[in-house]
């Protein structure tokens, strides 16, 4: 087994990055909205803030009680959106039920919906067009892929999980890089035979440990989207590694892998958001 580790995609990009960076008249700010104190979005938030400042960009928290109104979210929203000052807009989800998701989702401005949710980026990435914003994992896992394979044309790609987050944007951006696509879910039949067809094999069922040596043929190349943290604190992901350790297959590893590129192409996106509006501006 060979790892794909995500510090080679950071490393080969991270230089591009700071130059465009560096190119803005101000530094970009991102505001991330949460509501409530979930361990794993405040870790997501401070490892994102971490990455944000290595390229002298902004994270501004914005933070509800578990409580809080529909009106009162609403309103502070429209407020980030008006706001001249903030170029991306990450919200933190699942919101509690008493929040209208959908609604707060339409509110959002597609260009500062730098985590690709709104219909409209949807849309865009639906259609095939590069410009919108693609969901940031679903990227990340392609960006990372194509570090060992740069021409994915014609290859036969599996990918477990159909959600909107992950699933399927990433096979939308599989299926714009000319893979032949496959997209398996929790009713899918024979999924080990499935995936074993694969030349990509994409995980993103959230089960710990669901892809075991029997899913793979040699010389698949294995993304492990899967993010789990077991009672001793220690990460895993959909992929149980050890049944691949003397299998000749290229696998993401978790942690280190897909989820530490996630936060490179937010600020990729940040940046990129910021870059438009500077744009805009000297136009308008
Ligand atoms: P989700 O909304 O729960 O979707 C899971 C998908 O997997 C569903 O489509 C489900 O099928 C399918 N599935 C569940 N069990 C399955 C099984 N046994 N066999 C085949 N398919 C199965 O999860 P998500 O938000 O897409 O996230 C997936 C994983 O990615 C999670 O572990 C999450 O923590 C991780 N994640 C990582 C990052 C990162 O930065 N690396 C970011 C976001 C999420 P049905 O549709 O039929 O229910």
């Amino acid at each position: 087994m060979k790892l794909l580790k995500g510090t080679d995609y950071i490393r080969a990009n991270r230089e591009m990055l700071l130059k465009r960076a560096q190119a803005l008249p101000r530094a970009p700010r991102l505001a991330v909205v949460r509501v409530g104190e979930r361990p794993d979005d405040l870790s997501y938030e401070r490892g994102a803030a971490k990455r944000l400042s290595g390229f002298g960009a902004e994270l501004v928290s914005v933070s509800f009680p578990e409580d809080v109104q529909l009106e009162t979210f609403l309103d502070a929203f429209g407020k980030l959106n008006a706001d001249p000052l903030v170029d991306g807009i990450l919200l933190l989800r699942p919101l509690p039920r008493h929040l209208d998701e959908s609604a707060v989702i339409a509110l959002l401005d597609p260009d500062k919906d730098v985590d690709g949710i709104t219909p409209q980026n949807m849309a865009k990435l639906f259609m095939g067009a590069s410009e919108g914003f693609a969901p940031c994992t679903a990227e990340a896992a392609l960006r990372l892929l194509k570090t060992a394979i740069p021409d994915l044309t014609g290859k036969r790609a599996v990918v477990i999980g159909r959600s909107l987050v992950v699933g399927k944007p990433l096979a939308m951006l599989l299926l714009a890089e000319h893979c032949t696509v496959t997209i398996c879910h929790s009713r899918t039949e024979n999924l080990a035979a499935v995936c074993r067809d694969a030349d990509i094999l994409a995980a993103a069922a959230g089960k710990a440990g669901l892809v075991d040596g029997s899913f793979a043929s040699d010389e698949a190349c294995i993304l492990d989207i899967g993010i789990h943290v077991r009672e001793d604190g220690s990460m895993c992901g959909d992929v149980a590694a050890d049944s691949f350790a003397e299998r000749d297959v290229l696998l993401t590893p978790v942690p280190g892998g897909v989820g530490s590129v996630t936060t490179m192409i937010l600020t990729e996106h940040l940046i990129r958001a910021c870059e438009r509006k500077m744009l805009q501006r000297s136009h308008g």
